[in-house]
């Protein structure tokens, strides 16, 4: 296989001359499995094509935003139309409203919202605004659970249960850190513990509300419930960072499909319609306090811009047509029992939850003989395997995270062609790690 990735070699070992890691977000240098990761030369529809000129069946979409596939004509002609008429202007647009007006028809908890560059702008502003709001400090996350890269958010848990979190980057300070409170995931025992250790002192609680960014782990029965009320009794805010799930686990994001209200919702990736655009938002009470109207400061020179407004509204316009999303789901569940026998067939005990179009296959061992539920039962899955897994899969044509801890995504594009594909390299692939 080494002239497979020929090219991409030479280009790679070019880009890190000049970038650390030669790659401008770290997931994308391929560290945890190893290798060379393949450069981009154009993607269409489910497939994307590497500079070496080799083909595959794509399960990354730029880790999540293109759930229409690459390229997709409507968002071509939206950007290129509105690129003729000026990329930014400092002054607001009338797309603004319009993009605004799309996403609170989907999510009504956005009463009010702001669109900023990045899902790491939305959730930081957004904490921002939480402690405006409440005049407290301290905020609740989850173990396992990205939320971007703003300091804060960058902790991992303590070693005692009620312990301040501890950085997880070089770079963050304690101080930080210790305004940050770590829980695991679908335990709400573990979260009433540090309500109560830190009484009036939680301005928000944060999380996934499925989450994707330790693999696909999906909330127990109660879990987001249970949180509204803790929230409720505390007097904390409830956020969703529903960067990943939003328009992906559901059009309405992961809310709708479980019917549970947050008091402020992060999005991104999918509203850019493959752009960079991010937005926080809520009840209207709560976004009052941002400035001009309030005494929360948060701003950005290319926030709104016309170009990713138009992107985000075609994007949103075509997944609610009638059939469009539900297609794109129904692949899902295609791929994912596909995966399950594939690895039966050959004595792999594999299980590939989704939630929507979002999906992560795991193998064996299982706590419990059920799916991963919390990060350290995510750990304790064959990860190993999954790391061989991967290399035969890309060797064979299909894209998919280079890291057990990543959702896949489906898009819109994903048909029986693309299916067929991956479901036949992954039975090979499967073959390949069985022993
Ligand atoms: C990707 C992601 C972010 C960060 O978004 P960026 O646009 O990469 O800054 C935040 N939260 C979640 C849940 C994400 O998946």
């Amino acid at each position: 296989m080494t002239d497979r990735y020929h090219r991409s070699e030479a280009a790679f070992a070019a880009s890190k001359a000049r970038l650390p890691g030669g790659v401008n977000s770290p997931v994308r240098a391929l560290g945890s499995v190893g290798g060379v990761p393949f450069f981009a030369a154009f993607g269409k529809g489910p497939w994307i094509t590497d500079i070496d000129g080799n083909r595959y069946v794509d399960y990354i979409l730029s880790y999540g935003p293109h759930v229409l596939g690459h390229a997709h004509p409507a968002i071509v002609a939206a950007i290129t139309d509105a690129a003729t008429r000026g990329t930014a202007f400092g002054a607001p647009t009338e797309a603004e409203t319009a993009l605004a007006e799309r996403v609170r028809a989907l999510v009504p908890s956005m009463e009010r919202m702001r669109f900023v560059s990045s899902g790491t702008e939305a959730t930081m502003s957004a904490i921002r605004v939480a402690r405006g709001f409440t005049g407290r400090d301290l905020v609740i996350k989850f173990d396992g659970c990205y939320h971007g890269h703003a300091d804060g958010l960058l902790v991992r848990a303590g070693s005692g249960g009620l312990t301040f979190g501890n950085p997880d980057s070089a770079g963050v300070t304690a101080g930080a850190a210790r305004d940050t409170l770590v829980a695991d995931y679908n335990d709400l025992g573990d979260v009433e513990r540090l309500m109560t250790a830190h009484p009036g002192a939680v301005a928000c609680v944060i999380l996934e509300p499925v989450v994707g960014n330790m693999g696909l782990v999906a909330p127990v029965p109660g879990f987001l419930e249970g949180l509204r009320t803790l929230c409720d009794r505390h007097g904390a805010l409830l956020i969703f960072d529903e960067v990943m799930t939003g328009f992906r686990v559901h059009v309405g994001g992961a809310q709708a499909l479980y019917g549970v209200k947050p008091d402020l919702t992060c999005l991104g990736k999918v509203i850019g319609g493959g752009l960079p655009v991010g937005a926080y938002g809520g009840r209207g009470e709560i976004m009052a306090r941002i400035a001009p109207e309030g005494p929360v400061y948060q701003a950005g020179t290319l926030s709104g811009n016309p170009i990713s407004m138009a992107a985000g509204i075609a994007a949103l316009d075509e997944l609610t047509k009638p059939g469009v999303f539900d297609r794109a789901v129904a692949s899902t569940r295609t791929i994912t029992a596909g995966l399950e026998a594939a690895a039966h067939e050959v004595g792999l005990e594999v299980k590939a939850p989704s939630v929507g179009t979002m999906f992560t296959p795991f193998f064996g061992p299982f706590a419990q003989g059920r799916a991963p539920r919390c990060l350290r039962e995510v750990q304790a899955t064959d990860i190993p395997r999954f790391k061989r897994w991967f290399h035969e899969l890309r060797d064979r044509g299909v894209n998919v995270p280079p890291s057990n801890y990543e959702a896949w995504f489906v898009s819109t594009e994903h048909d029986a062609e693309a299916i067929r594909v991956t479901l036949d390299a992954a039975k090979a692939a499967f073959a390949a790690v069985a022993s």
